[in-house]
């Protein structure tokens, strides 16, 4: 493409809300034959709500009050927590007017959870893999866990001291434009892939709701092998546009062919990408890669 159809093109994409940093992105922009979309905060809107919460400690069930005092271990762990879903859980305690604990000691543990000290006591939130990790018995949270995750919502396991004092599960929705820009990329000949650290199950009933199948999710991907999943498609010969949020999604962002950027997203993940969708609709993915095309067409 000619300078002058670069820069009218760039132009178009500003007033469009979207924000291209070089030519050279809007020129490769029409190549790109795969696509891989983060979840949480790309494809669905990150901003999980708390929809369930379980009590086992005690063996039995123990009613509401056990289940308060579950969601309120799980918050006063969380609210050191910057991740939509420990900040998910933070607030579903307040709005239950529930006083949290002092928090002594916290840590986050990327794509596993939260370890933290409440009340003397050491509290970990966090799925199977936090669990399994440091050989701790889940099995009788198991089939609550599994429960969720078939109904597409994320899961949680809460411990005090070693031991499981019950579940708590988020659900997220699913942006408006999601699956008519996934099944419009779909018609343009693009292999769209999904990405999360979530599990499986989640990642599938997720998956379902806008046109990718199970063969198109990657989930249960630590934060520093998301780059990875980028490279593999490469490898296979494709040319990979990848569309994240999150801190977790920069160095994919960066090694993708191209990074496209939610413009609600972390800074870092701006900055890592080559273009920023401002309005964050996946819609605003397809009129890239129309604009690119449009572009290149122009000049030949
Ligand atoms: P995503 O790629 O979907 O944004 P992350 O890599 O941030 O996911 O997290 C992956 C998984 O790690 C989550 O689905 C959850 O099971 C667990 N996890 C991460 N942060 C927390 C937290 N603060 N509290 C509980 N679980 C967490
Ligand atoms: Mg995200």
């Amino acid at each position: 493409a000619t300078p002058t159809s670069i820069m009218v093109g760039t132009g178009k994409g500003a007033e469009r809300g979207i924000l291209i940093k070089g030519g050279e992105h809007l020129e490769l922009a029409h190549k790109l034959n795969g696509v891989i979309l983060d979840k949480t905060g790309t494809i669905t809107r990150g901003e999980p709500v708390l929809t369930d919460v379980v009590a086992l400690g005690s063996g039995e069930d123990g009613g509401p009050q056990a289940a308060l005092e579950v969601l309120r271990t799980a918050a006063s762990a969380e609210a050191g927590s910057e991740h939509p879903l420990g900040q998910a859980i933070a607030q579903a305690a307040r709005d239950r007017g529930l006083t949290l604990e002092p928090l002594a000691g916290f840590e986050a543990i990327p794509g596993h959870g939260v370890r933290a000290e409440v009340a003397g006591r050491q509290v970990l939130v966090g799925n199977r893999r936090l669990f399994a990790e440091r050989g701790i018995d889940v099995s009788q949270a198991e089939p609550h866990v599994a429960r969720f995750e078939e109904q597409g919502k994320t899961a949680m396991i809460v411990a005090v001291d070693g031991r499981v004092l019950g579940v708590v599960a988020v659900a997220d929705t699913v942006k408006e434009g999601s699956a008519e820009a996934i099944r419009e990329l779909q018609r343009m000949g693009i292999e769209v892939y999904m990405l999360t650290g979530d599990n499986r199950r989640t990642a599938v009933a997720i998956a379902r709701q806008v046109g990718i199948d199970e063969a198109h999710t990657f989930a249960e991907v630590l934060p520093q092998q998301k780059a990875d999943k980028v490279k593999e498609l490469q490898v296979r010969g494709k040319v990979v546009g990848m569309v994240g949020d999150g801190i977790n999604d920069a160095p994919a962002l960066a090694t993708a062919d191209v990074g496209f950027a939610i413009g609600t997203g972390a800074d870092v993940a701006i900055e890592s990408a080559d273009v920023t969708l401002m309005s964050g609709d996946l819609m605003g993915l397809v009129d890239s890669i129309r604009l690119s095309r449009a572009t290149i067409r122009n000049v030949r």
